[in-house]
């Protein structure tokens, strides 16, 4: 099914076996699309919807996002989407990711740094992001403390010039390039 377009009207499941998902009708019979985009078909959660390819604002579980900490607080944090599965988005939708289970008094995350997340669900109106894999969590942050570059430095990130010391959730691509980028760093 993937890289595939389905046309307005085009059968994309079997009402027996999914329920219509975003942007998708049934027909008493068969979930048809009911706009131009690629199919989506979630056999755990039994939807088959249609991904708007020009409106892809709105990050799906699985999907891996990169985006900007807005807010935090003492269980989870905010993130400003800036891209879903490598695509920009501009729309501004933000995610939320508990940190609940997070070691403890750690820094998980600053306003301002630049995160990779993947998305996995959308509950009670909110979309929830993970980040308990190598790949994900910061990608780009600053000092806590006078706010200049830091480097990886044990489980944590060392400030070059004060030497301040903070524990993160690192992302295996920590220090990418295009990371820095993006924060306008
Ligand atoms: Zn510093």
């Amino acid at each position: 099914m993937a890289g595939q377009i389905s046309m307005p009207g085009d059968r994309i499941a079997y009402i027996e076996e999914y329920v219509p998902g975003r942007n998708t009708f049934d027909d008493g019979d068969a979930v048809r699309a009911a706009v131009v985009g690629s199919p989506v078909i979630d056999r755990e959660q039994r939807t088959a919807s249609i991904r708007d390819p020009k409106g892809l604002t709105v990050p799906d579980a699985g999907d891996t996002i990169v985006g900007t900490v807005a807010a935090v607080m003492s269980t989870m944090f905010a993130v400003a989407i800036k891209f879903i599965n490598g695509r920009p988005i501009t729309s501004g939708v933000e995610c939320i990711c508990s940190t609940r289970s997070m070691r403890r008094n750690a820094v998980v995350a600053l306003p301002n740094d630049v995160v990779v997340l993947k998305i996995a669900s959308h509950l009670n109106g909110a979309i929830h992001a993970k980040m308990d894999e190598p790949e994900l969590g910061i990608l780009f942050t600053k000092c806590r403390k006078c706010g200049l570059r830091v480097i990886t430095s044990r489980d944590g990130v060392k400030c070059v010039e004060c030497g301040w010391f903070d524990e993160r959730k690192l992302s295996s691509a920590f220090g990418d390039a295009r990371a820095v980028e993006l924060a306008g760093g």
